[in-house]
């Protein structure tokens, strides 16, 4: 996840360089419930209306819960299928947040409703995303759902009347690039806190679609009116959160704009962005599904770390006998391709692991998502 908005501020209010926090345990989105009441083109979890057997008890999330607070977990993205379907979410919700987490929730937002805001107001969400694919029949298609949009954004507008931090989540593909510029309107129109923009990634419903992934220009294009976006709303005043994800190339994208932009700072930038240090998967980042397996991140619903209904996710998490955990973890890590000879891996760390193992067959090959030019990876 690139904080885009936080670097950006960076640029225009320098402070001073900190030393780099290393977080104890991971953010830790969890999938608890499959069931959905969309069948979305892109969704990870290829979900459906209807009741997956096997998932978690009450009495096995509320254990899963203890463990992860003992481990020092400090984030739950509660997520599904659709969140809000799981019988007990509002049961889960609070004792997360009396516990002590930063909760988020994250939603399709259809079902938030003036019958379940105010409950939802008074679980004292950190934070809840919605999935936006587009303006209108863009989304209705994409979530294959007519009146979805439209449902979707009474639930935006009901957390921002009730004080819930909301945002956008928008995946971007070739399908829906041309309404990218309209949603940064609409976020801006509708006084939206937070902006999120998605790179298509290859796991669940996005596999089938891979032919369907934006080009690379198009991506580029999208991110120049980002950053020319981010810039403008931070000059307004307007402090709104930007941030992607699925694509840590970004942050060399970035630094390149940077350098053409703000070169007295790009020296800087590239410390700051070193210290963040670019993909996170299986280090800060972390999935439980809705079965109770582990996984790097949701995209890795294919390959399981093991199970919390057999050991607890803090073992799992530390036990480094799997290739694929240890790989992720190491500093720097196995890469190859161009991925290995690249000058940003430092910024980057090799990207979106889930694509090399998808088309490539080999998790270490270098990430086909990465649209950067030979001349970029080179150096500034
Ligand atoms: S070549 Fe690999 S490490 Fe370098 S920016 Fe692209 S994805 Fe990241």
């Amino acid at each position: 996840m690139f904080r885009l908005s936080h670097y950006i501020r960076e640029l225009l209010q320098p402070t001073p360089l900190k030393p780099a926090r290393k977080p104890k345990a991971p953010v830790v989105i969890w999938n608890l419930i499959r069931r959905c009441n969309l069948t979305c083109k892109h969704c990870y979890t290829t979900s459906a209306d209807i009741d997956f057997p096997g998932e978690l008890s009450l009495d096995e999330i509320y254990q899963v819960m203890d463990d992860l607070h003992d481990f020092q977990v400090p984030v739950l993205i509660l997520s599904g299928g659709e969140p809000l379907l799981h019988p007990h979410i509002f049961a889960i919700s609070k004792r997360a947040k009396s516990m002590g987490f930063y909760v988020a929730l994250s939603s399709n937002g259809t079902l938030i409703n003036t019958q379940n805001i105010e409950r939802i107001a008074e679980i004292g969400y950190q934070y809840i995303g919605i999935s936006l694919d587009g303006i209108g029949a863009t989304h209705d298609q994409f979530r294959q759902k007519e009146g979805s949009f439209k449902a979707a954004m009474a639930g935006i507008r009901l957390c921002r009347e009730h004080g819930i931090k909301a945002g956008v989540r928008f995946t971007l593909t070739q399908d829906n690039a041309d309404d990218f510029q309209a949603i940064l309107q609409l976020v801006e129109q509708e006084q939206i806190d937070k902006f999120y923009l998605s790179h298509l990634n290859y796991g669940g419903r996005g596999n089938r679609n891979r032919k369907d992934d934006a080009f690379f220009n198009m991506t580029r294009e999208v991110m120049d009116l980002l950053f020319e976006t981010g810039l403008r709303w931070e000059q307004q005043g307007l402090h709104k959160e930007i941030v992607t994800g699925n694509n840590d190339a970004d942050a060399v994208y970035f630094l390149h704009w940077v350098h053409r932009k703000f070169p007295q700072q790009a020296q800087v930038m590239q410390q700051r962005l070193q210290q963040w240090g670019g993909n996170a998967s299986g280090v800060n980042v972390a999935n439980i599904d809705n079965l109770g397996h582990v996984h790097p991140d949701t995209f890795w619903w294919h390959y399981d770390l093991g199970n919390v209904k057999q050991r607890p996710f803090s073992e799992i998490w530390q036990d480094l006998s799997d290739p694929l955990i240890a790989g992720l973890k190491a500093s720097p890590r196995p890469l190859k391709g161009r991925c290995s000879t690249c000058a940003w891996q430092a910024i980057c760390n090799g990207n979106t692991r889930v694509r090399a193992e998808q088309v490539y067959g080999d998790p270490w090959q270098e990430d086909p998502g990465c649209y950067l030019t030979e001349a970029e990876i080179s150096d500034l």
